[in-house]
């Protein structure tokens, strides 16, 4: 890791997959134990739900959508570098940028019997405005535990969970901060524009000047939109998400190779009270 990695892309050897397959387990069983479903989304998602969500107005300069080719304008034998726009079909298809997106759309037009809870590990798609080794990538993954409920319940979550990365984090030791942040999941116009000034919709937990985990609240947005509903009301949500390629980033620096990061990782686990 001693050159800078500038393409957005980059594949983790087997020592470094053990560590992220090691830190994911670790958190998908924070979830699980919590009793959160775990589950497996699609990896691609249509560009109409996702603009229901207004993803592609908050979040434009991220996007990233997939096309087939228009086989009538193929040039056989030609091996391009890159396809021209008219030489593909349209794109109804959109790569998800956060990994919770799924899960409420799998939740389209429910009625949740409770509370609920669900856990995912999606792969995750941004264009950004540069790339870093493990830091900032075009695709990586993310690990995301998301509460639907009651109000009172999704607050609950963001609670639990952010006492829980605190001390794994703490035991881990990586020096951190946690601060208030931007960028909520919905609009930044009007009523929701002033209600997140008076309250952030965002956390972050920063290490070496990166934010490797987040929480974050969407009060009723996504239970509207996506009109699931708990005794007749919109649903609350709220997610707490993992980028797991940061916090290898982060231990490889800290623990000085990947084999110590990981015995480091199966020896915390985060098995402190929640
Ligand atoms: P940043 O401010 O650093 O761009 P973000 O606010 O965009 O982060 P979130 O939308 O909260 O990040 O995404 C959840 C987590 O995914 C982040 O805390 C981070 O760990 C990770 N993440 C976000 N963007 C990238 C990226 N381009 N490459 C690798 N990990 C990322
Ligand atoms: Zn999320
Ligand atoms: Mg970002």
């Amino acid at each position: 890791m001693s050159t800078v990695d500038r393409s957005g892309l980059q594949a983790l050897s087997a020592e470094a997959t053990t560590l992220l397959r090691t830190l994911d387990s670790v958190l998908e069983s924070w979830g699980t134990d919590a009793g959160a479903a775990s589950m497996i989304m699609p990896p691609l998602l249509p560009v109409e739900s996702l603009a229901r969500l207004d993803f592609y107005e908050n979040f434009p300069h991220q996007a990233l959508v997939v096309s087939p080719l228009d086989l009538a304008k193929r040039e056989p034998g030609a091996r391009p570098a890159h396809f021209d726009p008219d030489a593909l079909l349209p794109a109804s298809l959109g790569l998800p940028s956060a990994a919770c997106f799924a899960v409420y759309l799998y939740h389209e037009g429910r009625a949740l019997p409770g509370n609920t809870t669900v856990t995912v590990l999606g792969r995750c798609f941004r264009r950004e405005e540069g790339y870093q080794d493990l830091r900032r990538l075009i695709g990586f993954h993310m690990r995301e535990i998301v509460a639907m409920g009651t109000r009172e319940f999704v607050q609950q979550h963001l609670d639990r969970f952010g006492a829980r990365i605190a001390d794994f984090i703490t035991a881990l030791d990586l020096p951190f901060r946690k601060e208030a942040a931007t960028d909520p999941f919905y609009d930044r116009g009007g009523q929701r524009a002033l209600l997140q000034r008076l309250s952030p919709v965002k956390h972050e937990f920063v290490v070496d000047d990166l934010a490797i985990a987040s929480l974050n609240v969407h009060r009723n947005f996504f239970g509207e939109r996506c009109d699931i509903s708990l005794a007749g009301e919109p649903i609350f949500t709220s997610c707490v998400a993992f980028g797991l390629e940061r916090w290898l980033s982060v231990l490889h620096k800290r623990y000085g190779s990947w084999p110590a990061a990981t015995e480091a990782v199966r020896n915390t686990r985060g098995e402190v009270a929640a």
